[in-house]
């Protein structure tokens, strides 16, 4: 009896690791003692020295994390070479395993042969039945686990120039029946309620009213219904070909025959422009044979590609819109042809492309940059992987027409996700609602100056994007700018941090622009540095060095119309005064007033009075103003805390982590 251990990496995955759950099958078939983790072992397990360590790989962007588990691998097993590393990127990118990990075993392909682990008595384990029971050695839940995880057939032979398939499973088999690997199941984990199939291309079988029909006689036909394990009322089964079904092979017969299935959703690739005839035609027969559920594969970021027999040109941004807009409108049209016996929907899945070799997310496509990539991956947020379907939110978020859309992915991130209406909540007092009113008016008011902008430009907005399509929002981006209107746009992609740290090289010009031109920016670097408890003087500096006491006045200005009494700005602006040796005004004495009014030593119309005294920068009328309360203040607080001693908690001082009075006033006292 040895020790298994089975590992995936700890990458976010839709699907368990079926791989690792025949593995672990057969070894219990041996009477081993299998283990399985996502990443790493829990702790009390740390410290054991395993027989054999079976590992799954997924794409090949993940190969940090993949590395990160191969190397624990190595840790915790006993012999090197018992690490067996096998699934989707060690098959494509074999000779990069082997580089970096010479002493492990790979596994490249399917383990659809006998013998493929050397290990004694083994059969085709891609046959055998999966071990659901190995989930529960995990925390990590998968989203979909309540389902047979099957495949009907393998491999796929259309031979598209950007897919793995044809590398992982290059031999086409156009039948697999489920039935016994359902019974097996069943028997020793009980049914499962729905049925994902991952055939690559099952529209390809010369087979396929064989598969049709054995998956009816399995209970998966259209309407069947399985009791819920709770309360036993029936639920609708449902059948997904996860991988997509191929629109160039969908005929009239094949639809009406999905058509007798439980299929949620018919899944058709869209991936390119050039398909939008067969895509089309495909979603109509499905919608004819009474399949209302439709969704789509939308490949972005592509490249040149032969496949399927012809060729394909590098997709655009303004494709991607054009697919979606497609799907949309087409919807629209099945539902006033079909729609009658229930509505049709499609949902839109934009995929992002990348190469079979990548082994980060950064690759760009011929005709995309990084800045767009990243839009819409913002843009596709709200939609929590649940695709997009409704056409509201579609004309939000991506835009109406293909310039809107284009004008979006060029818009800062931080606006691109403050768009959209205000919308009231019940459960929020009025005053909350008012704030966040304010707040949104605000960034609405940024996002319309950053539009009205980048519509000034007209057909020269591509010298905006020039600047922005790497993403790369750093002071030195902004010095490639070569016009007013270029500088002030990208002014809009600085963090309020960024634009007060480099004020002063940003110039007058674009200060003036921030308070003459969009007041409402300028407002708010100040409520920034009003309302942070942590300002740094740096980030003053320049905007004094710009203004003196202008700037000065500003912050006391704003600070009256919204105070906020835990700010430290005050502080922050002495220090910056002093550091650049030009004190003009000893703005610490507003700090000592503001902790006068937390404590409730002055009103709140003496302190509005003492502030305003603060924009003549006369420190000595305030620290007299402050003075004369000095002995009323010190008594109150006695009374206060002898009070609270006598209740035997903190005096309110030390309570809100205030220095004693005496030590905020040591130039008066002194005076
Ligand atoms: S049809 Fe689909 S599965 Fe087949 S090679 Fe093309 S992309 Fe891959």
């Amino acid at each position: 009896m040895e020790d298994i251990l089975l590992i995936e990496p700890n990458y976010a995955n839709k699907y368990p690791p079926l791989g690792l759950m025949k593995i672990s099958t057969f070894h219990k078939m041996l009477d081993d003692c299998v283990v399985f983790a996502k990443g790493t072992l829990p702790e009390q397990l740390e410290g054991k020295k395993w027989d054999r360590v079976y590992l799954s790989t997924l794409f090949t962007f993940e190969w940090e994390e993949t590395k990160k588990s191969i190397q624990y691998a190595l840790t915790v097993v006993k012999d090197e070479r018992m690490v067996f590393v096998g699934g989707i990127m060690a098959t494509l990118m074999s000779e990069l395993f082997i580089e970096t990990f010479p002493t492990i075993t790979l596994i490249k392909g399917l383990l659809n042969r006998d013998g493929t682990l050397g290990l004694r008595g083994e059969k085709c384990i891609d046959r055998l039945t999966l071990d659901y029971d190995i989930l529960d050695d995990i925390d990590y839940k998968y989203p979909a686990t309540d389902a047979y995880f099957l495949y009907m057939t393998r491999g796929c032979g259309m031979k598209c120039q950007f897919c793995a398939v044809q590398t992982l499973e290059p031999e086409y088999v156009p039948y697999i029946s489920i039935r016994d690997q359902i019974a097996e199941v069943d028997k020793r984990f009980g049914p499962k309620r729905n049925l994902l199939l991952m055939d690559n291309n099952v529209l390809r079988s010369n087979q396929f009213d064989k598969i049709v029909d054995e998956l009816i006689e399995l209970g998966f036909g259209k309407g069947s219904t399985y009791p819920s394990p709770r309360t036993g009322k029936p639920l609708h089964r449902h059948i997904d070909f996860n991988q997509g079904l191929d629109a160039k092979l969908m005929t009239e017969h094949k639809a009406k025959r999905l058509g007798e299935l439980a299929i949620t959703p018919a899944r058709i690739a869209f991936d390119h422009i050039e398909d939008a005839k067969q895509y089309k035609k495909a979603l109509e027969l499905c919608a004819k044979n009474g399949i209302k559920s439709l969704s789509n594969y939308i490949l972005y970021n592509g490249e040149d590609f032969t496949g399927k027999g012809q060729y394909y040109h590098a997709d655009t941004p303004q494709d991607l819109f054009v697919r979606m807009k497609i799907s949309m409108d087409f919807c629209d049209a099945l539902n006033d042809k079909y729609g009658n016996d229930g509505r049709v929907h499609i949902f839109s899945f934009p995929m992002k492309y990348m190469p079979l070799n990548a082994t980060d997310r950064s690759f760009v496509g011929t005709n995309w940059n990084k800045k767009y990539l990243r839009a819409i991956q913002r843009m596709l947020i709200p939609t929590q992987g649940k695709g997009v379907s409704s056409r509201s939110f579609f004309k939000a978020d991506f835009g109406t027409t293909v310039e809107e859309f284009i004008e979006n992915l060029a818009m800062p991130e931080d606006l691109l996700g403050l768009r959209g209406h205000f919308v009231e909540r019940s459960t929020e007092t009025k005053e909350d609602r008012e704030k966040r009113y304010a707040k949104w008016k605000v960034n609405h008011a940024r996002i319309d100056e950053w539009t009205r902008l980048y519509r000034s430009l007209g057909d020269d907005y591509t010298s905006y994007v020039e600047l922005v399509k790497d993403n790369d929002f750093s002071i030195d981006t902004y010095w490639q700018a070569s016009t007013p209107t270029l500088r002030k746009m990208l002014i809009h992609n600085l963090s309020y941090l960024c634009i007060l740290r480099n004020i002063e090289v940003l110039g007058t010009e674009i200060l003036t622009y921030i308070k003459v031109e969009f007041p409402s920016l300028y407002s708010e670097l100040l409520r920034y540095v009003i309302h942070s408890e942590h300002t740094q003087f740096s980030c003053l500096k320049g905007m004094l060095i710009l203004q003196g006491t202008i700037f000065i006045s500003d912050i006391i200005r704003a600070f009256i119309e919204e105070p906020y009494l835990t700010t430290n700005v005050f502080d922050a602006l002495y220090k910056a005064q002093k550091e650049l040796k030009k004190v003009v005004f000893d703005t610490r004495c507003l700090s000592t007033a503001i902790r006068y009014k937390v404590t409730n030593a002055i009103s709140d119309s003496e302190f509005r009075n003492i502030m305003r005294l603060g924009l003549e920068a006369d420190e000595k009328k305030i620290e007299m103003r402050l003075y004369k309360k000095y002995k009323q203040i010190r008594e109150t607080l006695r009374e206060q805390n002898q009070d609270e001693i006598q209740e035997g908690i903190k005096s309110p001082i030390e309570h809100n982590g205030f220095i004693p009075l005496e030590s905020t006033l040591p130039h008066i006292m002194n005076g």
